[in-house]
Formats: structure tokens, C-alpha cells, sequence
């Protein structure tokens, strides 16, 4: 085993870069710097010309659209990389989605019809992203997936997210349990708040910044590259021995109540 930390030589995908502030890109980031080779997708037309310029930057070997609502664009995400690489050694799921409406209401007024969406974009597509993975990951393999703290605690304005986190990461346990014989491990990743779009969509995001600023022990938030470097650490051969955690990168503000 190496002990440096070089993702080189491994393939992956890394799926939910909107632009320089996600946290996929933070990842993809540290991925591409040690080394790895990347598929980089984006929502639609519309996002395409924000992530192809980070496409660009990072050598990402393939650029493809990616709606996991849209039957058969994550299938053919993983069809592609088939073409080109045979195999893929990582695949890591960092999306979430609610409507705007569902996600500023209490749970307790979700729609059936609201709840069952987020929990489709943002908890079961981790689960056809894993589907699709087995097959191309014959030696093994790493799928992480981004978390929250809400997940456990009930944090203020997270709202129906909490509950979906808290599938999430159950998923992540019963996927380790489920392929760890094909040596496939899987985490989930908690980071704190950071500012990026999709938390933009979270009422009062600023408190919940503010709150992780001055209460976590290290008084302060963390970075997308900081979640980075624990999701390059856990797809590198140096983590081989782990499956199904849950493992956070916010400052240890989980710690504090
Ligand atoms: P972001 O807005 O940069 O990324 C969210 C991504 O989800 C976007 O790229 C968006 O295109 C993608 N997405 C939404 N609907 C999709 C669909 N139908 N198909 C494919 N992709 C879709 O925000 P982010 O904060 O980087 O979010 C990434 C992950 O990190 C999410 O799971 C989020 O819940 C989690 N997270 C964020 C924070 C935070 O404070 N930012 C904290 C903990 C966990």
C-alpha cells in the first residue's frame, strides 16, 4: 500500500458541481490535484456554461449532463464512462433538491407529492447511483454522499431536509453492508453550513453560519475543499479498511448542543 495520497491512476465521477462555491467542486478540486481522473456532470443546458469552464480547468476527461429526474440520464452517465474507462473507482453523489415552497414550510405540511420529490433528487438517486456503480466497480470502489447535521438534531428552518438526510445516511449504511463484499465502501459525509446555492434556499442561512461560527470549538465554518480532502482521503487505497461511517467536517459543531 501507498502511503501518499495519490488518487492517481483512479476514475470517477463526481456528480453536483453548479459552480466555483459547491461543494462537489471543492472536492473535485483536491481529486483532480492528487491526481484522479474525472467525470464532471451538469444539470442542464442552462448550468452547463458555469461548470464546462470548471470542467476545463480541472482536465475533467468527461462533461455530460446529468438530471437524475430525467429517466436515463444517470444511466447514461455511468454508460459512458463504460465506453471510455471500462471501470470506476469513486463516484461521489453531492445533490440536493426540494421545492422552494415544501422546504420553507414545517414538515409537518409537506406534500406527499413535495416530500416524495426531495427525497427522490436528494436521497433515492444515491441509491441508482450505487446501482449503476456495482457494475463498473468488479475490484472494489468508494461512493460518498453529503450529509447534514439536521439529519440527527432537529436544526431551525431545515424543515423536511432533516428527515431526508436521515435516509441518507441509513442508505449509506445498508449500501456499505451491501456491497462491502465487493469491496465497494460507502460514506456519508456531514459538513457545516457553507455558503453555496443550494443553502441559499434555506431560510435564515446567515444564523445558522453565524451559530457554527462561534459555537463550534474551532470557531469557524469550513471550506468545499476542506470536505474535499476527507472525501479524497476516503476514496484513496489509505481507507481501505472503512465503510459506512458518517464523518463530519464542521468545525466540530455536532459536538456542542
Ligand atoms: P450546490 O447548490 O452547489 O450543489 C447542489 C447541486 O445539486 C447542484 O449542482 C445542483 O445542480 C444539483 N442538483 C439539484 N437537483 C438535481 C437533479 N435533479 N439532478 C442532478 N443534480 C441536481 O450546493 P452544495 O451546498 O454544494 O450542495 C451539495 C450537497 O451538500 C447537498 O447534498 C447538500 O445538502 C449538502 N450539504 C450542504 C451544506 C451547506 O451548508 N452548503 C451542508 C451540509 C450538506
Amino acid at each position: 500500500m501507498s502511503l501518499s495520497m495519490s488518487l492517481e491512476g483512479k476514475r470517477g465521477l463526481i456528480l453536483g458541481i453548479a459552480n466555483r462555491h459547491s461543494i462537489a467542486y471543492g472536492c473535485a478540486k483536491v481529486m483532480a490535484e492528487l491526481g484522479a481522473t474525472l467525470c464532471i456532470t451538469y444539470l442542464n443546458e442552462k448550468a452547463k456554461p458555469f461548470v464546462e469552464p470548471l470542467a476545463e480547468e480541472l482536465g475533467a476527461e468527461l462533461l455530460l449532463p446529468c438530471d437524475v429526474s430525467v429517466e436515463g440520464e444517470l444511466e447514461s452517465v455511468f454508460h459512458e464512462m463504460e465506453k471510455r474507462w471500462g471501470t470506476v473507482d469513486f463516484a461521489v453523489h453531492s445533490i440536493a433538491w426540494s421545492p422552494l415552497d415544501e422546504l420553507h414550510g414545517r414538515l409537518v405540511d409537506s406534500s406527499a407529492e413535495g416530500f416524495c420529490k426531495a427525497m427522490d433528487i436528494s436521497c433515492h438517486s444515491f441509491v441508482r447511483m450505487a446501482h449503476q456503480a456495482q457494475r463498473l466497480m468488479p475490484d472494489g470502489g468508494t461512493l460518498l454522499t453529503m450529509s447534514y447535521e439536521g439529519a440527527e438534531k432537529v436544526v431551525d428552518h431545515y424543515n423536511l431536509m432533516g428527515p431526508i438526510k436521515a435516509a441518507l445516511d441509513s442508505c449509506a449504511r445498508y449500501l456499505a453492508s451491501e456491497l462491502g463484499e465487493q469491496q465497494i465502501r460507502v460514506h456519508s459525509i456531514s459538513p457545516g453550513p457553507m455558503p453555496t446555492r443550494a443553502a441559499s434556499g434555506i431560510d435564515h442561512f446567515d444564523e445558522l453560519m453565524e451559530d457554527a461560527t462561534s459555537k463550534s470549538p474551532l470557531r469557524r465554518l469550513g471550506t468545499p475543499e476542506e470536505v474535499g480532502t476527507l472525501a479524497a482521503f476516503l476514496v484513496s487505497d489509505m481507507a481501505r479498511t472503512q465503510t459506512g461511517n458518517r464523518i463530519f467536517v464542521d468545525a466540530g459543531r455536532h459536538l456542542i448542543g
